[in-house]
């Protein structure tokens, strides 16, 4: 087994326009649903873990609040991208949207896109979306270089695993599958049926654990739902093989703004989901080569 870091093929250099339809808003949790795309036939070339760019100024109902965020902020409103939880197999091209909690005093800016793909009643709506894109895919020789891919997601970066498991599940690669999913409660935990049914279809080579870190009912907890965050203790639990697995890790990192504020303020900025996973990876032995990460936020 190589110990090479995962090379990156990319399906197309540049990420093309497309109009699509959306043929249906699927309510995952409370905060999150799925928005299933139709191409109209276009050529879909994707690979699994990859994402498109929505342009918010597109929508003429959020006119106002772009506007207004982009006169607050000072600069335009940028592209706001979003996985596939869809699979390349799979006759659907959906991505899967979360409605980010608005915390009074902690939030500085109403979010703009989110809560609109969600809550705006798209269904039908002719949208344009730019794909495909980003390194967040396994490698094509990943066989030569593990037999262990390590899923390490929180919140709604389970959705790029979610599609890579779905399609290394599909092609037959010769690969077990660990997925540790961190998410406050019981209710937020997404894709929690589909996952289960992967493991239940695939009892050797599939496992999934949860972690929770606000929930208060504690019949919810057992061996694969643990309370709590994702320690280092988990982590040595769950990767024995540490040296030749390869981690998928996606969900929340210090954010840009965060970063400008810990500067200015000269105080170090709270660590997030990425931070204290790489820095538990890296502690208990996984190379940082071996390590593939996507950020959201
Ligand atoms: C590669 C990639 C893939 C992604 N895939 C997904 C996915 O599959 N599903 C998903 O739900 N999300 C995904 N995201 C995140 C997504 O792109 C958006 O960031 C998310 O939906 C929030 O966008 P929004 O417009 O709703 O909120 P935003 O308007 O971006 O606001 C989000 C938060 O940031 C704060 N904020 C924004 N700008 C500032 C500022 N200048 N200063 C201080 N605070 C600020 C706001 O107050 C708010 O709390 C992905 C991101 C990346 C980079």
């Amino acid at each position: 087994m190589s110990t090479a870091a995962p090379t990156v093929t990319p399906v197309r250099k540049k990420p093309l326009d497309y109009e699509v339809t959306v043929t249906e808003v699927r309510q995952e949790t409370h905060d999150t649903a799925s928005l299933l795309l139709d191409f109209g036939g276009a050529p879909v070339e994707y690979k699994a873990g990859q994402f498109i760019n929505i342009d918010p100024h597109q929508f003429p109902a959020l006119r106002c609040l772009t506007g207004f965020l982009q006169e607050q902020k000072g600069r335009r409103e940028l592209f706001r991208s979003y996985s596939m939880s869809s699979a390349p197999h799979e006759s659907q091209v959906a991505i899967t949207v979360k409605d980010e909690e608005f915390i009074a005093g902690i939030t500085k800016y109403p979010a703009l896109l989110a809560p609109y793909l969600i809550h705006g009643r798209l269904k039908g709506a002719r949208i344009k979306v730019q794909g495909f894109m980003g390194p967040y895919h396994l490698p094509d020789d990943v066989q030569e270089r593990t037999d262990h891919l390590v899923h390490i997601v929180a919140g709604s970066g389970a959705v790029p695993n979610f599609a890579i498991l779905k399609d290394a599940l599909h092609r037959g690669l010769k690969l077990r599958h660990t997925v540790l999913c961190s998410n406050k409660t019981w209710t937020d935990m997404l894709f929690r049926e589909e996952l289960d049914k992967l493991e239940a279809a695939n009892p050797d080579t599939v496992r999934v654990f949860h972690t929770l870190t606000r929930e208060t009912d504690e019949s919810r907890f057992g061996p694969k739902v643990r309370k709590g965050r994702i320690s280092q203790a988990l982590l040595e639990e769950l990767i024995p093989d540490r040296p030749t697995c390869l981690v998928y890790a996606c969900g929340p990192a210090i954010s840009p703004w965060e970063r400008k504020k810990a500067l200015e303020t000269r105080t170090p900025a709270t660590p997030r989901f990425m931070e204290t996973v790489l820095g538990h990876l890296h502690t208990v032995g996984v190379e940082d080569k071996r390590i593939k990460r996507e950020t959201y936020g």
